[in-house]
Parts: C-alpha cells; sequence; structure tokens
C-alpha cells in the first residue's frame, strides 16, 4: 500500500516525499485508516516502530487550517518527546502549514504561552505543564477533536496518569482519543475503558 492508497493528500505526501517515507510503515498502514475516520484506538507498539507519524500524518491530514483553535493535544511523558513530536507534525505539515506547539517544564511558561497565542492546529505536551497552561487559560480546550495519549505505560510509571486523567476530563466528549502504549497495565486498562468509545485494538 501507499500513502495514497490510504487516503493522505498531496500535501501531506510531498513532505513525506522530502522525509523519505517512500511507503508506510505496518503501524501506519494499520493505524492511518482508523482515525482518518474518526475512531478511538488502542495501539500496542514500541518507539521506532513509526508511531508517531501513524498519528501524525492523519491528524495533519484532518486539521482545518483556517480554525483558529487547537485541534489535536498530544500528550507524551517526556520533554525530548514533546520536542521530536512537535518537530516531526512541523515536517508532516509544512505544505499544508500546520503549526504546533510544545509545552514542557524547565522552560519558561511565559515563552510557551506566547507560542499557544499565535495560530497553533496542534499541542504536544507533558502532563503537568500542560496541565498548567489549562489553569491560567493559555490553553484552549474546546476545539480539542483528537486526542493522543502517548507512551502511556511511560506516563504510569513516571507518575503523570492522574494529571493525564483530570486534563481528559476537561476535553469535549466529542472527540476522536488514541492510546499508544508498549504494554497494557491494569491502570491503562481502566483508563481505556473509561474514555475510550467503541475502540479496536491494533498490535504491532
Ligand atoms: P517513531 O517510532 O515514531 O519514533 O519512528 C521511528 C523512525 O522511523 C523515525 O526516525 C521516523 O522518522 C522514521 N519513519 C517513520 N515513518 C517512516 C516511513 N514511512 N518511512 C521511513 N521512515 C519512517
Amino acid at each position: 500500500k501507499s500513502f495514497k492508497d490510504l487516503s493522505v493528500g498531496p500535501d501531506i505526501r510531498r513532505a513525506l516525499r522530502m522525509l523519505g517515507y517512500e511507503s508506510p510503515m505496518e503501524v501506519q498502514e494499520k493505524v492511518i485508516p482508523f482515525i482518518m475516520e474518526d475512531k478511538d484506538l488502542i495501539v500496542k507498539s514500541q518507539t521506532g516502530s513509526g508511531k508517531t507519524a501513524a498519528f501524525g500524518i492523519p491528524i495533519c491530514e484532518k486539521v482545518e487550517i483556517e480554525e483558529n483553535k487547537p485541534q489535536a493535544l498530544i500528550l507524551t511523558p517526556t520533554r525530548e518527546l514533546a520536542l521530536q513530536i512537535k518537530e516531526d507534525i512541523g515536517h508532516i505539515g509544512k505544505f499544508k502549514k500546520v503549526r504546533a506547539a510544545a509545552l514542557y517544564g524547565r522552560h519558561p511558561v511565559h515563552l510557551q504561552e506566547r507560542e499557544l497565542k499565535q495560530r497553533v492546529h496542534v499541542v504536544v505536551g507533558t502532563p503537568g505543564r500542560t496541565k498548567d497552561h489549562i489553569d491560567r487559560g493559555n490553553l484552549v480546550l474546546d476545539g480539542i477533536k483528537y486526542l493522543v495519549i502517548d507512551e502511556a505505560d511511560e506516563m504510569l510509571s513516571m507518575g503523570f496518569i492522574d494529571q493525564v486523567e483530570s486534563i481528559i476530563n476537561m476535553l469535549p466528549q466529542k472527540r476522536c482519543t488514541l492510546l499508544f502504549s508498549a504494554t497494557i497495565p491494569d491502570r491503562i486498562e481502566e483508563i481505556c475503558s473509561k474514555y475510550l468509545r467503541d475502540s479496536a485494538r491494533i498490535e504491532i
């Protein structure tokens, strides 16, 4: 299969060619069709499998560029991952002009606040700092249509899962929720059954 077969449009395909992504990796081939149809999804996969683009490509495809509020929120455990995902989204969405912001600790809040005041379509953040920006009123959630919980098991072992849960509770009910995890411990299973609807499961 090609990215075109997966209904990826010309702007994104052009960006993927520039990145050297000639054909979809297994996780992308399996995941992209579900996200294109706004279905909730649990994906058991490791880092290095191509999972960032598996959610990044369809989210960039689905984002409405004229809309003035963030439409996708990606929660991830570390600052490094937040920056990496922001960069990947920026590359994938380059020709469509998708804008992403990263929120993470040990970095001045006001600089991130300023970034959020520009028009951003996708927000990538670690749970603590993301919650902080929500509480300060810097991050508007009512336009969020996609939630990605990335490396859910890592967020659990790092003690972030309660913050993740409180963020989920502030999001619009009508949304698409995607959870990625290498393992699915009980607490993550609980999050899935509480917050995902009619979800499919994909294992790579
Ligand atoms: P990830 O699992 O998201 O960390 O991705 C692992 C690596 O695979 C990253 O370096 C990506 O740039 C690369 N990658 C992702 N999708 C593709 C693709 N379709 N073709 C070639 N490389 C890819």
